[in-house]
């Protein structure tokens, strides 16, 4: 069976693929500086006898192979960056630069990526049409697939599908999950700042106190999401800063404030924006400050077309074994930037599991404890070229 001849041949290049993953988390690159890791992945891809392109919408690598006969396009897309984290680990692997650490698990799919790349390379006569593998920059921020998306990456040629994975800390090794339609969240950024006057601490009213409001505006924010909004939409707000004062005895004059807003419908985040303006507005009028509110909107929600999603259900279950898919999985309400991808193209995303407990690695991502599998490594890259070869074969 293809799939398995397939996990075989990433298995027998497990070695490979686990190395370049520790050169990766030994030097990791955050968003928009990959040059590094840029580099290596287009020195490998050449030497594949893959077309190349560099510095895609700025640190991005496109690998176009034509296959032996002639069809469809597919893409495949890995991240690469890391995150400005102070990696914790005691491992021969960790990170060599202060400050930085692959804490998302990107140094493995730019791995596995290049593994699938290999399994692809060896395979031309299977090949029938092309396969287009984008490895893109930024996917933590500011966001490396629109600008790749701008400088062309999906045009000549055109794609007609796109798979992608992440390493997921909540699943075993071995499982992967994958849901048709919405299944990450749409990430937007507001920034208020309540203007009050200042003042001698022990005479408030020749004062309007900014933190007093800023209490209430705190409060009043949360009915939107607990009175406003249907129970049955998915919506997150969460004020992450508030800074204001400077000391005991002194109204301060001003507080800033920044928040997320998360949400799973077009909808739903549509009136995100107006809802917070009027709330946020009113409670500042109402205590006689001045509001002021940014809005900033960020990956949009990263939503699975149906049928992809079955067609790579099916191609994990392939590999991993039937029953080691799980097909409806909770959507989650962090953003990905694969979003812009999926808009343009149909295109699938699974979560694929990397946490084993019994090697004690079961660290939530984005934690500088964080660690992956490595056994999950030539899962992800057996997965990923099966279904770039079977879309290839069905879709032609
Ligand atoms: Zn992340
Ligand atoms: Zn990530």
């Amino acid at each position: 069976m293809e799939s398995a001849a397939l996990l075989e041949a990433a298995r027998g290049i497990g070695s490979r693929l686990t190395a370049w993953r520790r050169d990766f988390h030994m030097h990791p690159e955050c968003g928009m500086e990959e040059h590094r890791t840029a580099a290596i992945v287009a020195g490998h891809l050449r030497a594949l006898g893959y077309e190349v392109r560099e510095g895609v919408g700025g640190t991005g690598v496109i690998g176009l192979l034509k296959g032996g006969k002639s069809g469809p396009v597919v893409a495949l897309r890995a991240d690469m960056d890391a995150l400005p984290i102070q990696d914790a680990k005691i491992v021969p692997y960790a990170s060599t630069v202060p400050g930085k650490m692959h804490a998302c698990g990107h140094d493995g799919h730019t791995a596995i990526l290049m593994g699938a790349a290999v399994l692809l390379a060896e395979r031309p006569s299977e090949v029938a049409g092309q396969v287009k593998l984008l490895f893109q920059p930024a996917e933590e921020g500011p966001g490396g697939a629109r600008p790749m998306i701008e400088d062309g990456a999906l045009d000549n040629p055109k794609p007609q599908a796109c798979f992608s994975l992440h390493l997921w800390s909540d699943i075993d090794t071995g499982r992967a999950a994958i849901r048709p339609g919405p299944h990450m969240a749409a990430s937007d950024t507001v920034r208020l700042t309540i203007t009050g006057v200042g003042g001698h601490g022990a005479s408030p009213h020749t004062g309007v106190d900014a933190i007093a409001v800023a209490g209430q505006v705190i409060c009043a924010l949360q009915n939107i999401v607990s009175r406003e909004s249907d129970p049955l939409d998915n919506v997150v707000l969460t004020l992450g800063t508030i800074q204001g004062g400077f000391r005991s005895n002194v109204i301060a004059p001003e507080v800033n404030m920044t928040g997320t807003v998360r949400t799973l419908s077009a909808s739903v985040r549509d009136s995100m924006e107006g809802r917070i303006r009027r709330v946020f507005e009113g409670a500042c009028r109402m205590l006689r400050a001045e509001p002021r509110m940014e809005y900033h909107y960020g990956y949009p929600v990263t939503a699975n077309d149906p049928a992809m999603a079955a067609f790579l259900a099916g191609c994990a279950a392939a590999v991993l074994g039937a029953g080691n898919v799980d097909t409806s999985p909770r959507a989650v309400m962090g953003g990905e930037d694969f979003a812009y991808i999926a808009e343009l193209v149909p295109s699938a995303y699974l979560r694929l599991g990397a946490s084993n407990a019994s090697k004690g690695i079961t660290v939530q991502a984005h934690n500088p404890g964080f660690d992956i599998d490595e056994d999950a490594l030539p899962l992800g890259a057996a997965i990923l070229a099966y279904a770039a070869l079977r879309f290839l074969r069905e879709g032609s």
